[in-house]
């Protein structure tokens, strides 16, 4: 197929912004594509060779894509350079200088769409030293046999300014009405694009066999499927109004979503944007197959960070750390993470995605072998509204953002937000308006980078009424490696054998100490909780309140007292503020 076709419609396009008008062209142009390479003319259109989560770039630098036209088109490098900077655009350049060369010489042949296409992959595909000379001989020997128009796309293409901006939306338009001789059917081609978010692979399926082809479209491993989302809501009632008599409370824990693929030894992640994340968890890739119980699998998880001496999960930024290209390897050790497994879409073979919740969930559970790095997410069948705020509960005292709410007979629905999926956030401030002086009451002993000292410390308020020291929260960060070495020695002082009769914790410490040695801590929420004894029965019968998030300032307030630290009464003012601002949040 003359690429010349494809340059056209290029053309027409960029002069209009009517949707019907751009659908008509894209119509026409796959009306008269052969169906054996429909996906290389869809990816072309939208400047692509392959869909992005394959990762495969043309890629040029501009110096190249400037010295490959200044050979093609005969004319000294600084005069490109010039063009260039008066006009802005490199492919006007490359059209306009090459207008002038073809008046003066005949071009040799019509260059194809398969030529343009195999050039471009093959150059997206060279590595190494000898591989800039390579590119600029492939670029410059297709620029020499292109008229102007094409030369202009070309130009475009290989330096990544193709900006038409055809939305994958009006594609699916447009092989609907050329292929299935409807616009009506576009849902389906929207389904089957779901599934595979791979637009190229829907063209060429819909082109040779029509409806038939999307009836049957399959869930295939390594083409990751777009996420289902869920819908917002703000309280359990909503829930039980929207869902049913009984549905799935799960956790929402606060890390990245990962879809992982996996064939054999063969593992590739996707996030949720579907971007290929495999090197920022080369842990996930060397350990999961031990707790991954089948040949072929796609699944969903939630991957956390946490916190290795207490095993709390902690929140999404500390993940960001990964994201980084070198040293991965030592970010992977200093921050460790839990892999929490909550839907699984491919098995062996066989989608996944039609099954119900309930079903899923059952195989998730039939296949996945729990340890200390691969677990399944927290679940709880719950009917009433008591339940859900009792499973909210556990959720925020672990560290979870919330819940995330599951119709038990709905099926997986790729790309849809829907109200199948809720999710129940505790909405708060970000941080607490105030930093808390606590008093050390107990330690845990450090793993990894912190063993011989302590790697987390629990720490209590003052209660002026029963002059106790009920526990608040346990605390792992904020600590340099100086602060634990100076904590190590304070505190190796003030270490008692039995328990202190004053400290009052659900929790059984590794040691535990005199309660005297105050230190500053923020945090971003007061929670409640059944393992923290501060204030509790004050708002809810068998409830104390903790902090979540808590972090070390920095801080050790020697010039205070034990009895000089935040009392229980003003962490209960700081909790009933905190409560009043989400209200106020949600009247606004
Ligand atoms: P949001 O980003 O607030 O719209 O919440 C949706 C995100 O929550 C998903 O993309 C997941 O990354 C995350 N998530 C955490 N726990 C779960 C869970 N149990 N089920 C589904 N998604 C979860």
């Amino acid at each position: 197929m003359k690429f010349s076709l494809v340059a056209d419609t290029l053309s027409y396009m960029e002069n209009t912004t009517k949707r019907l008008e751009l659908t008509q062209h894209l119509v026409d142009l796959f009306k008269i594509t052969p169906h054996e390479i429909i996906s290389k003319v869809v990816y072309l259109l939208q400047g692509k060779l392959r869909p992005d989560h394959e990762g495969i770039e043309i890629g040029i630098a501009e110096k190249i894509a400037i010295r490959a036209l200044s050979k093609s088109a005969g004319i000294p490098i600084v005069k490109i350079e010039h063009e260039y900077k008066k006009m802005g655009d490199f492919g006007q350049v490359a059209a306009k200088v090459l207008e002038q060369k073809t008046q003066t010489t005949f071009i040799t042949e019509d260059i194809t769409v398969e030529r343009v296409y195999d050039t471009l992959y093959r150059i997206a595909e060279l590595k190494g030293a000898r591989s800039q000379d390579m590119k600029m001989k492939y670029i410059s020997s297709l620029l020499n046999d292109a008229t102007p128009v094409e030369a202009g796309f070309i130009a475009k293409i290989i330096t990544s300014n193709l900006r038409l901006g055809i939305a994958d939306y009006t594609i699916l338009d447009a092989l609907a009405i050329a292929f299935t001789g409807s616009k009506e059917n576009r849902p389906m081609l929207e389904h089957a694009y779901n599934v595979c978010s791979d637009l190229g692979r829907v063209a060429n399926g819909v082109a040779k066999d029509g409806i038939l082809s999307l009836k049957n479209f399959q869930v295939s491993i390594f083409s990751p499927i777009r996420p289902m989302l869920a819908e917002r809501i703000k309280s359990p009632q909503e829930a039980r109004e929207k869902m049913g008599p009984q549905f799935a409370a799960e956790y929402k824990l606060d890390g990245e979503r990962v879809q992982l693929h996996m064939q054999g030894e063969r593992i590739i992640l996707y996030s949720r944007s579907l971007e290929n994340i495999t090197n920022y968890y080369p842990d996930i890739v060397e350990r999961i197959d031990k707790s991954l119980h089948a040949h072929e699998l796609i699944l969903e998880a939630e991957a956390v960070a946490v916190n290795e001496n207490t095993g709390e999960f902690l929140p999404f930024q500390e993940l960001m750390h990964r994201r980084r290209k070198y040293k991965i390897a030592k970010a992977v050790q200093d921050y460790p993470i839990t892999v929490n497994f909550f839907d699984v879409m491919l098995l062996d073979g066989k989608s996944c995605l039609n099954m119900p919740y309930k079903e899923r969930r059952r195989v998730l559970e039939s296949i996945i072998k729990e340890d200390s790095f691969a677990k399944i997410m927290p679940m709880k069948l719950v009917k009433t509204d008591g339940e859900v705020e009792d499973v909210l509960e556990n959720a925020i005292n672990v560290g979870c953002e919330g819940l995330m709410l599951k119709q038990l007979e709905s099926p997986y629905r790729a790309g849809a937000r829907a109200s199948n999926w809720l999710k129940l956030k505790r909405e708060y401030r970000n941080e607490l308006g105030d930093s808390l002086d606590l008093v050390v009451i107990g330690a845990f002993y450090g793993r990894g980078r912190r063993t011989g000292r302590y790697g987390a410390l629990l720490l209590a308020a003052y209660d002026e009424q029963t002059d106790t020291f009920p526990s608040i929260c346990k605390v792992g960060t904020g600590f340099t490696d100086e602060s634990l070495d100076q904590f190590y020695q304070i505190l190796s002082d003030k270490i008692t054998i039995k328990k202190d009769p004053r400290i009052d914790t659900g929790l059984e410490a590794d040691v535990w100490f005199e309660p005297e040695v105050v230190i500053e801590i923020v945090a971003s929420e007061i929670t409640l909780s059944p393992i923290h004894k501060a204030a509790m029965d004050k708002i809810r019968k068998g409830s104390g309140l903790a902090l979540r998030f808590p972090k070390f300032t920095g801080r050790i307030r020697f010039e205070k007292t034990s009895e000089n630290a935040t009392t229980v009464d003003e962490v209960v003012t700081l909790y009933n503020n905190q409560k009043k601002i989400v209200q106020d949040e949600r009247q606004n």
